[in-house]
C-alpha cells in the first residue's frame, strides 16, 4: 500500500482500479490543494516575518587618521577610561600623548611641542609645530563636522 501522507506518489495513482480511480483521483487532488495552500500560508508569513525583522546594521567606523579607529576605549571624543584628559598631542581621549595612536610610535619620546629630541615641552623654547600626525588625520571637531 502506498504512503498516504505522501499522495503526489504517482506509483499510487497508477495502481488503483478504474472504478475507484476517479475518487481517488478527487481525494489525491483535494490533498495536494491542501498542501499547496498550507505552503502558500507558510511563504506569506516568512515573506511578512522577513520584512519585520530587519538585520542589524554593520557597525559604521570612523577613522581619526590612517587605520586608527574612533574607539570608545582608546580614541574617543569625551572623558573616558582610561585617560580622563584629552591626549596633549591629538586631542582625543582614553591616551596620553606617550601611546598617542595618531601619531607613529618614533614619535613618542619627542617634544610635544617642537617635535625634536632632547627636551621635554615643559622646558621648550621653540615654537609650536603642527604634530606628525599620520594620514588623513582629523581633529575631534574635524571629524565631528564630517560625520554629522
Ligand atoms: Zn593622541
Ligand atoms: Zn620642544
Amino acid at each position: 500500500m502506498a504512503d498516504s501522507n505522501n499522495p503526489l506518489n504517482l506509483d499510487y495513482i497508477c495502481v488503483i482500479s478504474p472504478h475507484e480511480q476517479k475518487s481517488n483521483l478527487e481525494a489525491v487532488r483535494q490533498q495536494a490543494k491542501a498542501i499547496q495552500a498550507s505552503a502558500e500560508a507558510q511563504n506569506k508569513l516568512v515573506t511578512i516575518l522577513q520584512t519585520q525583522i530587519s538585520l542589524p546594521k554593520a557597525v559604521q567606523k570612523y577613522y581619526t587618521s590612517e587605520n586608527v579607529v574612533l574607539n570608545k576605549h582608546t580614541n574617543w571624543f569625551v572623558p573616558c577610561y582610561p585617560q580622563q584628559n584629552p591626549c596633549l598631542v591629538c586631542h582625543y581621549f582614553g591616551h596620553n600623548s606617550e601611546t598617542c595612536p595618531n601619531i607613529p610610535y618614533t614619535a613618542y619620546n619627542k617634544c610635544v611641542r617642537c617635535w625634536q629630541l632632547g627636551h621635554n615641552f615643559q622646558s621648550c623654547q621653540s615654537s609650536k609645530v603642527r604634530p606628525p600626525f599620520k594620514n588623513n588625520f582629523f581633529y575631534p571637531n574635524e571629524l565631528l563636522n564630517r560625520i554629522f
